[in-house]
């Protein structure tokens, strides 16, 4: 892409440097290429392999001595692109987008076809600036997709986004260089310039690498983190997740002296459901209830499910508010229903709400209190809201009962689950 040119002074010795970078990018390559190979889910793997590889492959055509391969020299040049298409598409991949194949191609292509033109044939600035220019974009590219995933807690992403825009910038700078003056021009290309270019080529060759590595290992850490959070039948908060998270909430809102508002939640007859039509079913109401729930709450709150049909959230802000949030949430899942061949089955949800009027630095009183009111919803006819304003305080023998019964549920379904499995091991072991 950009040949050295003879005569240039050189503190730096241009070939070993070159040898090194299509080491290093190959080696990264391979490594690269062994991970997908080890966990084919991340397809991005591969793409990121491949870039390299096929990059490392172009530079050591191009600097071989002499020609190995009796091909145009832009060809090289070409191939660099695709990897450089390849890196950016790698990066959608990774993130869920989908491959943009033209894309990837589309600045090697250009490059072939205006390498044709004769402005360009005969140019060597001209074509020094198409292929920054080609070079740049792509490496935009990449920095832009990793900055709009910034949000995804990722601690890398900052230096991730750093390398490419700072590449982007740095291939650039023969534009830049076109503005001066032949003889500036020739003293910048004299004093160096081609060396410490080529350095930087192999820096983010080498850098862009470890970003690889980087946005693996968060993602790796995010899925065990997720796995160990994650109620797995409803996608929600497991109970420790949410306590740990509702405590936090609180604890900021305190500091702030803001409000903030527990809301209790349970199916209503939910087990008759589970006795007419089986357990699968319930397992459906179940999702059903926790997505409804997430669609009528905004990012800012938290929603866990305790065990069994018992859930909690907790809402930043006062009784009001998640008042109107409860409504919604106990009015959608009304009107919900699962469908099987028979029919539908639906079924209703009572709510306790307990709001912190004062700052609470400790959400267990919270829930304790909206749990109580949860209790007297059920008393009063299931399928409606009350508040801890409407009850008296929990008594210690109704915060004991209201510990106990989340717990209770969990337990109280690991064994119906275990009398499940029973007969089916008995017969098992009869046969
Ligand atoms: P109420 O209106 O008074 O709350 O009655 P209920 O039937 O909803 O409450 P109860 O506590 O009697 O029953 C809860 C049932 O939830 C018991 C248990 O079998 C069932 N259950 C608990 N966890 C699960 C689960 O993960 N899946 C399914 N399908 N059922 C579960
Ligand atoms: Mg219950
Ligand atoms: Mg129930």
């Amino acid at each position: 892409m950009y040949a050295p040119s003879a005569g240039y002074s050189s503190a730096l010795d241009i070939p070993t440097l070159l040898f090194f970078a299509t080491t290093i990018v190959a080696l990264l390559g391979l490594f690269l290429i062994i991970s997908w190979l080890q966990d084919r889910s991340m397809r991005a793997l591969a793409w990121w392999g491949a870039a390299y590889l096929i990059g490392a492959s172009s530079m050591a055509l191009w600097s071989s001595p002499a020609p190995l391969l009796p091909v145009p020299a832009e060809v090289f040049s070409a191939l660099i692109f695709v990897a450089c298409g390849m890196i950016w598409n790698g990066v959608r991949l990774f993130h869920g987008r989908r491959v943009l194949p033209l894309a990837t191609f589309a600045g090697a292509i250009l490059w072939v076809i205006l390498c044709q033109a004769p402005v360009f044939a005969t140019g060597e600035s001209l074509r020094i600036v198409l292929a920054a220019m080609i070079a740049s974009a792509y490496a935009f590219f990449t920095a832009f997709e990793l900055w709009r995933e910034r949000r995804k807690s990722l601690h890398s992403r900052s230096a991730a986004v750093i390398v490419p825009l700072l590449h982007a910038a740095i291939f650039l700078i023969p534009i830049a260089l076109r503005a001066l003056s032949p003889e500036v021009r020739g003293a910048v290309f004299a004093s160096g310039w081609f060396e410490l270019f080529a350095l930087e080529t192999m820096l983010y060759g080498v850098g862009t690498g470890v970003i690889v590595l980087l946005l693996v290992k968060d993602y790796h850490v995010h899925v065990h983190k997720n796995a160990a959070s994650t109620d797995h039948l409803t996608g929600l908060f497991n109970r420790r997740a949410f306590l740990d998270g509702a405590q936090s909430l609180c604890a900021h809102q305190a500091g702030q002296r803001q409000p903030v508002t527990v809301l209790m939640f349970d199916l209503d007859h939910f087990k008759s459901i589970n006795d007419r039509f089986g357990h699968a079913a319930g397992d459906d109401v179940l999702r059903l209830f926790a997505a409804n729930a997430r669609a009528n709450m905004r990012a800012s709150d938290l929603i866990g499910r305790l065990g069994g049909e018992e859930f909690a959230a907790i809402v930043p802000g006062t009784c009001d508010t998640a008042v109107k949030i409860a409504e919604r949430i106990r009015a959608g899942f009304e009107m919900a229903a699962v469908e099987i061949p028979i029919g539908r089955i639906g079924t209703t949800v009572s709510i306790g709400a307990a709001c912190s009027l004062d700052p609470v630095m400790d959400v267990g009183m919270l829930l304790a209190r909206a749990d109580a009111a949860l209790y007297r919803a059920k008393e009063a006819g299931r399928n409606r809201i009350y508040t801890a304003e409407e009850t008296p305080e929990p008594t210690t023998a109704e915060r004991l009962i209201a510990a106990a019964r989340a717990g209770n549920a969990a337990l109280e379904h690991e064994r119906e689950c275990a009398i499940e499995a029973q007969p089916d091991r008995d017969h098992r072991s009869a046969a």
